[in-house]
């Protein structure tokens, strides 16, 4: 079984990561890709995020008719701060072969990662291309994408992937650009404008129930 990992806050869950996800899903062969919301997000730990139990509720309404899509709450179960590494681990041992989904935004950090050196035995990455910014992902291209620490265990295998000295391959992945973020959708919240065909619509309708973004911080 080809098992797919897509960590996130999902705060909220949105069409930019269904879409994204449904493509990589198609063009990797996956059997199940399971979502996997932080529950102690360790890089968000300053900034205010929606309680655990409502982000996981917009996701069970998002991917419910979707046979593929899974949810994994294993980041509550194991409490404390939610790091990459462990779940990986944890999804290996009951797999094996596991790809690991991210956007490059999110990758391009991985440095800042706990343990992050060890991720690249554990897991093949997918890396989805996101629109680009400029200044941040403007121009990262080949082996640049990689962290110093690990860019000597790394070669270009074709032109779409990488492969590390253990085997594990990095594939690049261009989805279809939807510059949709969540903070795109609480800035929409805030100011009182419209999320309709950004999130699907029961979401949007728990956000309404239970009066979600309206305040706080961005
Ligand atoms: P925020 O704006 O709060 O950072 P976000 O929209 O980036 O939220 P996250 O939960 O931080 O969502 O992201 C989870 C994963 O989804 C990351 O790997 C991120 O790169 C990816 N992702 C988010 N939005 C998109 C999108 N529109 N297209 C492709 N990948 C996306
Ligand atoms: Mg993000």
């Amino acid at each position: 079984m080809r098992v797919g990992i897509f960590g996130g806050t999902f705060d909220p869950v949105h069409y930019g990561h269904l879409r994204a996800v449904e493509e990589v899903r198609e063009a990797y062969s996956l059997d199940r890709v399971y979502f996997v919301p932080a529950y102690i997000p360790p890089h968000k730990q300053t900034k205010k995020i929606t309680d655990y139990d409502f982000r996981l509720k917009m996701l069970k309404a998002a991917i419910r008719n979707n046979r593929y899509l899974r949810l994994s709450d294993m980041e509550i179960r194991r409490k404390g701060v939610s790091y990459t590494i462990d779940t990986i681990k944890a999804f290996e041992r009951r797999f094996g072969e596991i790809y690991f989904i991210v956007g490059l935004d999110a990758f391009l950090e991985i440095d800042t990662w706990h343990r992050y050196t060890e991720l690249f035995s554990h897991t093949n990455f997918i890396i989805m291309e996101r629109p680009v910014k400029a200044g941040v992902n403007e121009g990262v291209r080949g082996k640049d994408i990689f962290p110093r620490e690990v860019r000597g265990e790394i070669t270009e295998y074709d032109r779409e992937s990488f492969q590390h000295k253990s085997g594990k391959r990095i594939y690049i992945y261009r989805v279809t650009p939807l510059d949709i973020s969540s903070t795109l959708i609480r800035t929409c919240i805030k100011s009182g404008k419209s999320i309709r065909y950004l999130v699907p619509s029961p979401v949007e309708r728990i956000i309404g129930e239970k009066m979600l973004y309206l305040n706080g911080a961005i």
